[in-house]
């Protein structure tokens, strides 16, 4: 079994609705996502992807579709106020937790047909969530 892992980083806003604490409030991250792909056999290159295509794949969705936005649940009030002002919303049908971050790109993974085989998120230097099926 062979795996290789790509790294991206971000930065992105968000808060979480349901929160008793600081959370609540707006504000920002500068995350690190570790994308781990898993086969096993190589391809005729001697890899199971080449880290350029993982790059323009899944590196491309993170960067045109969560680099500096605000990723609020569906459901949050000022997704309708924030947009009405003209910022970038990333909705999200859940909190938007490291949790849920991770399970986010994992399946955004997924859906390139990169043989995904877990998703971690650091949402700091510290703290971090991991996702796999
Ligand atoms: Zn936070």
């Amino acid at each position: 079994m062979f795996t290789v892992s790509r790294q991206f980083s971000f930065c992105y806003g968000h808060r979480l609705l349901n929160h008793p604490g600081k959370c609540a409030n707006l504000h920002g991250h500068n995350a690190k996502v570790s994308i781990v792909l898993r086969h096993n056999t190589l391809n005729e290159q001697g890899m199971i992807a080449d880290f350029g295509d993982i790059k323009k794949s899944i590196g491309l969705w993170i960067e045109t579709r969560l680099d500096h936005r605000l990723i609020l649940e569906t459901h949050d009030p000022l997704i309708p106020v924030l947009k009405d002002q003209g910022l970038l919303i990333f909705p999200l049908p859940a909190e938007p937790t490291a949790e849920n971050l991770a399970k986010l790109l994992y399946e955004e993974t997924e859906k390139t047909g990169l043989p995904v085989c877990s998703v971690t998120f650091w949402e700091t230097e510290h703290c971090s969530a991991e996702y796999r099926a």
